[in-house]
């Protein structure tokens, strides 16, 4: 591909999508008060990760200004895995808590799944709990994580109705990939799962109008593997000498692809929007209300 061929693509601002949906968040959190209601999200950093500890304040920040309580929780990095359970389950015990969110990863000494689904599941903003899991699965009203649930809105946004299209994920996490191909599933698409031992990545990623990249190797996918037209979504944030990049090659892709979210700008917004999402979700449902409209598979 030369410097001079145009791009194709029509980018998918995730930042302006995310911050759409954090205004109407904001508006229906407004409607709550007015009931009496506000929605509260706790969120649980254990040690000092310089990254973890960017992340949770950008997410107090945000679940501030769409008018929510914020409250934030720190241990240190030694605590005994006994400490943490017991605030979680102080957390659990609290109406004015909504949503609980124990910030990733953990000190080695912890087992993470033990902590995770000591949250109660209505409280699981993040999904990850073992229920929710597996209602998401199989079909039923769940949690489910923030990033692919933000991947999936975009992608409803760009295409519509899903069904039927052949969508490919790269990657098996429990964080992104799995729960993406469940979502995919669930609005019929025709999905295939790409992981470390896959063959032939290239062919299948040939044969896809969908793709979603969650891999963590930067740029790993390349404008050649396209299909013309397709609609690429790159969940990828990689730190690089030049910055931040995905894990789709974004020049060369976007004279192929029809639609394609960039990085910085695409995929990560929507992650804290999604997650001020599932606290609102979280609250309704405490509260006996119908689910939020639009914000739920
Ligand atoms: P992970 O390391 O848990 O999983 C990576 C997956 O990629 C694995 O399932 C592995 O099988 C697969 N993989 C590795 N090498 C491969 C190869 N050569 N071919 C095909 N598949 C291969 O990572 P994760 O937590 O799923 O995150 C993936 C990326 O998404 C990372 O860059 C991460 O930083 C980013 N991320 C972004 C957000 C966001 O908000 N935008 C949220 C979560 C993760």
């Amino acid at each position: 591909m030369t410097a001079t061929t145009p791009m194709t693509a029509t980018p998918i601002d995730g930042k302006a999508f995310a911050a759409h949906l954090r205004a109407r968040i904001a508006t229906e959190v407004a409607a709550m008060k007015a009931r009496g209601i506000t929605p509260g999200l706790a969120v649980v950093l254990v040690g000092e990760d310089p990254a973890s500890q960017v992340y949770v304040r950008s997410k107090g920040r945000m679940t501030r200004e769409v008018g929510m309580n914020s409250w934030e929780h720190r241990l240190p990095t030694d605590a005994p895995q006994a400490d943490l359970l017991a605030l979680i389950d102080r957390l659990n015990a609290d109406p004015s808590v909504n949503g609980i969110l124990v910030q990733l990863p953990l000190p080695r000494h912890m087992d993470e799944s033990a902590v995770i689904n000591a949250i109660d599941p209505a409280k699981d903003v993040d999904g990850f709990h073992i229920l929710n899991v597996g209602r998401l699965a199989t079909g039923q009203k769940a949690m489910v994580p923030c990033t692919p649930l933000g991947c999936l809105m975009l992608l409803r946004d760009r295409l519509g109705d899903l069904g039927g299209k052949n969508a490919l994920v790269i990657g098996r996490s429990n964080i992104v990939g799995k729960p993406m191909a469940q979502l995919l599933l669930r609005d019929s698409a025709t999905v295939t799962v790409a992981h470390s031992r896959t063959t032939n990545l290239p062919e299948l990623c040939r044969q896809a109008d969908i793709v979603v990249a969650a891999v963590g190797r930067a740029q790993f996918v390349k404008g050649d593997w396209i299909k013309p037209g397709a609609t690429v979504i790159d969940v990828g944030i990689n730190r690089t000498d030049g910055g931040l990049v995905g894990d789709v090659d974004f020049d060369s892709a976007a004279h192929v692809a029809g639609a394609i979210t960039p990085v910085p700008g695409g995929v990560g917004p929507m992650t804290i929007a999604c997650l001020l999402a599932n606290t609102l979700t979280a609250t309704a449902r405490a509260n006996g209300l119908p689910d939020p409209e639009g914000l739920t598979p």
